[in-house]
């Protein structure tokens, strides 16, 4: 018998990276010492002291039983005063704060309380692939906003047809940009809180890089301009501003008319998250900022010396103010065939940007998740073979 799979199984797109990697594989096995920029997994290790807390936790019996759905009341607390203290925005931890296995999961999950099969909702591309495929998997259709570099990799909203901001319910905007690395000032998402106000859209901010920022740049909340409590939920992290990837853990936090019914549809999908990591995230929210600033000094070096060595092999790489991400223009245009090229000529990986959607083609996203010692290795490869 043949199992025969749901429609949907197709909406998945194919490994858009599988060429890629089938040649890093063959690199590799040649003995290639392949130097890896692809991946935005923080290469650091999470603070000891949220270590240590998770460690604690991990011990105590009680934390062995299923989690409270909606979060434990202190990590809740933990991060409504993590929004008082960054950003100057009072929540109720109980009303407005929902716990998430990571904000990748309450970005898949959403759509199913937001959306109807035929709703759409307007997504950044290139973006963070998540928030169109979290769509697409109940039969709603995402519409793709082109973020173009005459525009700051800022969407022009005013540019989405009428006839699918009927059809849309929600507004998906990260700032700070994965994968341009881009920003959003308080002018752009003060246009963007009025447009979902006019619009009747939830604006769904995408706030997992807020802490990851350089050179006095803060970034801020939706939740900092007038009307932005009226409209939006706003998703936080603690993977990249903690180094905490792999313990799963952020929180939406917003309207308490999307928070609740969210809510009530992840207790009939999941049980939470672990009590014991929950544990480490309020250490971690409680050290705020504590380790952060090594943590972005040690991105910032990276960034400095990935920078000025592709700029002194005749690349030009932009500065960015925050995420870790590098978002370069390549020579010739053909992000895919360069790609191929640094890592075949130079044993360098890093991502074409097309794969980030249609929009990203022409740039690749080095991540700098790599030690200098290593970043200055590339930059060493990259000088040789010239910037063509
Ligand atoms: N949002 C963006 C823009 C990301 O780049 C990522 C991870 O790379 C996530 C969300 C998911 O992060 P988390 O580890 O919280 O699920």
């Amino acid at each position: 018998m043949a199992v025969r799979l749901a429609r949907r199984m197709s909406e998945l797109a194919p490994y858009l990276f599988a060429d890629l990697d089938r040649k890093k594989q063959a690199a590799l096995a040649k003995g290639v010492d392949v130097i890896t920029f692809t991946i935005g997994d923080p290469d650091l290790p999470t603070p000891p002291e949220i270590v240590a807390a998770g460690q604690a936790a991990l011990a105590d019996p009680l934390n062995h039983r299923y989690p409270a759905y909606a979060g434990a009341k202190v990590f809740r607390q933990a991060a409504a005063d993590f929004m008082l203290r960054r950003f100057g925005a009072r929540f109720d931890p109980d009303r407005e704060v929902l716990a998430l296995i990571g904000t990748k999961e309450g970005i898949a999950h959403l759509p199913l309380a937001l959306l109807d099969p035929g709703d759409a909702i307007l997504c950044p591309e290139p973006g963070y692939p998540v928030y169109a495929i979290g769509a697409r998997l109940l039969g709603a259709v995402p519409y793709q906003m082109p973020l173009l570099p005459q525009n700051g990799f800022l969407p022009d909203l005013e540019a989405v047809p009428a006839e699918v901001l009927g059809r849309a319910k929600g507004l998906w905007l990260n700032y700070p940009n994965n994968p341009t690395g881009a920003v959003a000032d308080l002018d752009f998402l003060t246009r963007a809180v009025a447009f979902a106000q006019r619009h009747d859209l939830v604006l769904l901010s995408d706030n997992a890089y807020s802490e990851i920022a350089f050179d006095g740049y803060r970034s801020p909340s939706v939740f900092d301009v007038p009307g932005g409590r009226e409209v939006a939920v706003e998703f936080h992290s603690l993977s990249k501003t903690y180094n905490m990837c792999g313990w799963r853990v952020g929180w939406a936090v917003g309207r308490s008319d999307l928070i609740k019914p969210f809510s009530d549809l992840k207790s009939n999908l999941d049980s939470g998250v672990f009590t014991a990591v929950q544990a480490a995230g309020v250490k971690a929210l409680s050290l705020w900022p504590g380790p952060l600033e090594g943590i972005c000094a040690e991105y910032r070096r990276r960034r400095d010396s990935l920078v000025e060595g592709l700029r002194a092999a005749g690349y030009q790489p932009p500065v960015p103010r925050a995420t870790f991400y590098v978002w370069m223009p390549v020579p010739g245009g053909d992000d895919r065939a360069f790609a191929t090229e640094l890592l075949e000529r130079v044993g360098v990986l890093v991502t074409p940007g097309s794969g980030f959607g249609a929009s990203g083609r022409g740039f690749v996203r080095f991540s700098l998740t790599q030690p200098t010692a290593r970043i200055a290795e590339a930059v060493a490869r990259l000088k040789k073979l010239g910037a063509g």
